[in-house]
């Protein structure tokens, strides 16, 4: 062993190195946040859980043209429909497999009325798969409780459209 190697030994230099580092790092800008108080910015075509919509008067969007079922590469999406009294075209039944879907946002943007839409909210993981097969009862109160960020969204990104 050298005398460099011997000084480095006794005085624990690599300590004292790593110590050093922490000391650098601890006083500038974290890189890191505080999820979930603290959560990054998100891009207006950001695609989460889906959603069906309705117009202000309450009325669904949907017209059960079924392109969004056709258009769905991963087979995700499941539509029965048929005419009402008044003569208009509504699903009877609107199932989406999230466990299928891959986020790929095809669905919504065949919609020729923005009625299936993908919202902002990430934070849907559920503890069964059973959770994650998501009818229309339960895909429009997904519209209902995130219109205004679905709103807001497809207006930012219009320009763009
Ligand atoms: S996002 Fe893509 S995979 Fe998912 S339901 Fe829509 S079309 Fe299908
Ligand atoms: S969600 Fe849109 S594309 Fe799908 S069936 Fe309804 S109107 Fe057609």
């Amino acid at each position: 062993m050298n005398a460099a190697h011997w000084i480095k030994s006794f005085t624990l230099w690599e300590l004292v190195k790593g110590h050093a580092t922490t000391l650098r790092y601890f006083f500038k800008p974290k890189a890191t946040i505080n999820y979930p108080y603290e959560k990054t910015p998100q891009s207006p075509r950001f695609r989460g859980e889906h959603a069906l919509r309705r117009y202000p008067n309450g009325e669904e969007r949907c017209i059960a043209c079924k392109l969004c079922e056709a258009v769905c590469p991963a087979l995700a999406i499941t539509i029965e429909a048929e005419p009402r009294e008044d003569g208009s075209r509504r699903t009877t039944r609107y199932d989406i497999d999230m466990v299928k879907c891959i986020y790929c946002g095809l669905c919504q943007e065949a919609c020729p009325v923005d009625a299936i839409v993908e919202t902002p909210n990430l934070e849907f993981s559920t503890e069964t798969r059973e959770e994650l097969l998501y009818d229309k009862v339960k895909l429009l109160a997904n519209g209902d409780r995130w219109e205004q960020a679905i709103a807001a969204n497809l207006a930012a990104d219009a320009p763009y459209r």
